[in-house]
């Protein structure tokens, strides 16, 4: 596409959260909006997620917005003609603690007070539903019919491609070199390729967007976190309609993928980068991976999937979700600096989630409300909390770590 020299809405990076943002402000009827990206579209975090979706989550807010995101990925391709690859086929948690199932029995009886399906299966129904999976020394298990999975590399992209059949412009290879501001408002961007004036900026950079927000004098409190997963060959008996099964006390997660499980994790001393330490051209690609973490969470769950024992790995992939202190997302507009929206601190779960919180972004940038009302997601919650780099650090480490079991 032609490079622009102004618009009403600039969005910087073109993962799920900057793609999908884009896409329902075209939706609104915004002909105005450039997307751009210093790499291909959707080719960094987004596409090496598990693509997983969870209807159960601990707080009002965080269900309102899963429930519209799966509904919203599951009418996609009905909605745009675009293919994500969505199979509902349900989701298991697992509970093997006490507290484990306490805290999931709260958490069930919120999503179904907000109209989500939910029920408790006995062991034998668990395993009737996931053959490769043993129930033994379950307390609990909860299945919500209505989660499933999707493709991963396609959601970012096709939120972007559907945003373009809106009107959208798409700025693949484009990169953010300055955010220009003045009088306390926005007034567009600095690119590789040239200036764009625009009153609205979004910073949905991903790993890079506390370093965008720091050129402009904002702390963004995120530290991008290494998470990673793989893939076993092909599995005898697993199919594609089984469902999603989590393990919660040891924070491990199933799925079938190409005829084998799919298996990612969230162990106790996660990887931190620090991104000004990183080469300018650094890419996620670049990223180092470590297998060991993997198969040691995995040993973990062997008495739960017996096919893992020996399993051969096809894929092994990992990126950088930014993971924020206090394991909420920061959304919104600045205080003190009009016109500038974050879109950052994923927290694992933004892929998924980007499909409603794009659409309460566009909203909030069109209307300046909107439902839900995303002010717990706020920055300014931080405001007067500067915590240092390694408290930051240590903070975003506790979220991060065996995540499942956090309230
Ligand atoms: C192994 C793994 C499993 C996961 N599983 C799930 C899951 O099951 N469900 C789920 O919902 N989430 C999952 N996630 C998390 C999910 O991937 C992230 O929450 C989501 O992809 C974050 O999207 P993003 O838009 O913030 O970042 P990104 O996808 O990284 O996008 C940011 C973009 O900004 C661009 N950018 C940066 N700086 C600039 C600049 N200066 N100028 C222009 N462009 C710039 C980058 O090139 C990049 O394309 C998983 C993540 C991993 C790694």
């Amino acid at each position: 596409m032609r490079m622009r020299d102004h618009a009403q809405v600039v969005i910087i990076g073109s993962g799920g959260f900057g793609a999908s943002t884009a896409y329902h402000l075209a939706r609104r009827g915004l002909r105005d909006v450039v997307l751009l990206d210093r790499y291909e579209l959707g080719s960094q975090t987004s596409p090496r997620a598990a693509g997983l979706t969870s209807k159960v989550a601990a707080s009002e807010l965080m269900v309102r917005l899963v429930h519209e995101a799966v509904e919203t990925l599951a009418a996609f391709e009905a909605t745009t003609g675009r293919s994500i690859g969505f199979h509902r086929v349900g989701a298991m948690r697992v509970l093997l603690t006490a507290e484990g199932e306490s805290r999931m029995r709260r958490d069930a009886a919120l999503a179904q007070s907000l109209g989500v399906k939910v029920e408790f299966l006995s062991a034998d129904q668990a395993e009737r539903m996931a053959p490769h999976f043993r129930a033994a020394g379950a307390r609990a298990i909860l299945f919500c019919p209505e989660d499933g999975y999707f493709h991963p590399p396609l959601v970012a992209q096709e939120f972007a491609a559907a945003a373009a059949d809106l009107g959208a412009t798409l700025l693949p290879g484009t990169a953010v070199t300055a955010i220009r501001h003045g009088g306390g408002h926005i007034r567009g961007v600095q690119t590789s390729k040239g200036p764009i004036e625009s009153p609205v900026v979004v910073d949905a950079a991903g790993a890079w967007s506390a370093l965008l927000a720091d050129e402009v004098g904002i702390r963004v409190p995120m530290v991008p976190t290494r998470h990673q997963l793989f893939i076993t060959e092909p599995l005898a008996g697993l199919e594609p309609h089984h469902p999603i099964v989590r393990i919660h006390e040891p924070s491990v997660y199933t799925r079938p993928e190409q005829g084998g499980l799919m298996l990612g994790g969230y162990e106790d001393h996660p990887l931190q980068i620090d991104m000004r330490a990183q080469p300018a051209d650094f890419q996620v690609r670049d990223l180092p991976l470590d297998l060991g973490v993997l198969v040691g969470l995995a040993a973990e769950v062997f008495t739960h999937f017996p096919a893992l024992r020996g399993a051969r790995i096809r894929e092994h992939r990992g990126g950088l979700p930014t993971m924020s202190p206090d394991g909420e997302h920061i959304v919104g507009p600045v205080a003190g600096l009009g016109g500038f929206y974050i879109a950052s601190a994923c927290n694992v779960g933004g892929l998924s989630l980007s499909a409603s919180v794009g659409r309460a972004l566009a909203d909030l940038i069109a209307e300046g409300s909107c439902q839900p009302d995303l002010t717990p997601f706020s920055i300014e919650r931080f405001r007067g909390r500067d915590l240092d780099p390694a408290a930051l650090r240590d903070a975003c480490a506790r979220a991060y770590a065996r995540k499942y079991t956090k309230a």
